[in-house]
């Protein structure tokens, strides 16, 4: 099939990677000044002109008229790729796109769904803000609603101090969550693909390490009871159920205590699921693909005990990647401080043995 991906980065690599041996061909879709090293050579690369932003047929004669058009990330513009859906299947639904592109809709959404959340108020300006604060109390997560991502456009408050700081800069400031602090005892998410016709599959729970705000690395299955599995995967279900969603979606979540608070969904692959390529199981690239291509949905549960170190802004030294259990992912991007350019899957039998394994690779590539 011909499936054309909106966005040039390196989940759209790893989708097109995975649909090649499918037999699929891809395009890409790149916004004026998109950075397209990634994709290169895997489809033709689309620019958004003023012509093709005027309506849906332009935007699909554009694309070489493809069967399937899909996203590697959640800033889209929703009301384009709805008149694309008289053409040809977009998938997963825009509308649906739209509830993860807000943080605020996102977290009013889950709670529709009896799905907890951190306590939140939303706030578009200095008063909202001071009271929204106040009803909290101090530590505090401030984010803007829209385009935040990897801890980007995100503050945590701890007193009248930084509140004041921020109020100074209340009038610029884009509509905002206030975030009471969730102390979590780790973080987690769980990958899950639903199909045209109803069907799901979820990967197991995966536990995941952050260093300053940006996925280091992942552990799958996480080692918690089976009645935390089972709850991660009913939010999963009822999400996927709720949006009559088709794709793959990431449910990133804080786990405290037997409880599970939905941080954030992203409506796409998701860096928590690359160890899924190295797992012996269908990975979330190809899930994805089978998902929006109607293809049935592929096996998600591991046999082994699966990890996953990301490459931020290093690259990976030889010895490293030399080791016979290290499969080696590299992103085509040049390096930049902290900018995800690579990542390295690893399993192993015993979960101990990959928990070393990956700390001693983590404290071999970041020596701060
Ligand atoms: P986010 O951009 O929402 O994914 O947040 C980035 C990171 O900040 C998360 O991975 C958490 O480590 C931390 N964080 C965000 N929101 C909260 C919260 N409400 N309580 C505690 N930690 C948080």
């Amino acid at each position: 099939m011909h499936v054309a991906i909106v966005g040039c980065g390196q989940l759209a690599r790893m989708m097109a990677l995975a649909g090649w041996p499918m037999g699929h061909r891809f395009t890409f879709l790149a916004d004026q000044g998109e950075g397209i090293d990634c994709v290169k050579g895997l489809g033709e690369i689309v620019y958004y002109t003023p012509e093709i932003e005027l309506e849906g047929l332009a935007l699909f004669q554009a694309l070489g008229n493809p069967d399937v058009v899909t996203v590697e990330r959640e800033h889209v513009n929703v009301p384009l790729l709805n008149t694309l859906k008289p053409y040809c299947s977009v998938y997963p639904d825009p509308d649906a796109i739209k509830y993860c592109q807000h943080r605020g809709r996102e977290k009013t959404f889950l709670n529709s769904l009896g799905i907890q959340t951190a306590p939140f108020h939303l706030a578009n300006n200095a008063d909202e803000l001071n009271a929204g604060v106040k009803a909290l109390g101090f530590p505090v997560f401030v984010k803007t609603c829209e385009e935040g991502y990897d801890g980007y456009g995100q503050w945590v408050l701890k007193n009248d101090e930084d509140l004041n700081d921020l109020v100074a800069k209340a009038d610029n400031l884009p509509e905002v969550v206030i975030e009471g602090r969730v102390d979590f005892d780790r973080e987690v998410s769980l990958i899950a693909a639903r199909d045209a016709s109803g069907e799901c599959v979820f990967y197991p729970l995966t536990e995941n390490l952050h260093r300053n705000g940006i996925l280091w690395s992942s552990l799958a299955p996480a080692d918690a009871p089976a009645e935390l599995h089972a709850k991660a995967k009913d939010i999963a279900d009822k999400v996927l159920n709720a949006l009559e969603y088709v794709g793959v979606i990431a449910i990133e979540m804080f786990q405290a205590g037997d409880e599970l608070l939905v941080n954030e969904l992203a409506p796409r692959v998701h860096n928590s699921g690359h160890w899924t390529q190295g797992a012996g199981i269908c990975s979330q690239f190809e899930n994805h693909l089978r998902a929006i291509c109607g293809l049935g949905l592929g096996h998600t549960i591991n046999s082994q005990h699966a990890g996953m170190v990301n490459l931020l802004g290093i690259e990976a030294p030889k010895e490293i990647i030399s080791e016979s259990n290290v499969q080696h992912h590299v992103y085509n991007k040049s390096l930049r401080p902290g900018r995800k350019v690579g990542h390295l899957n690893l399993v192993s039998d015993d979960r101990h043995t990959l928990e070393v394994k990956l700390k001693r690779i983590r404290e071999a590539l970041y020596k701060d």
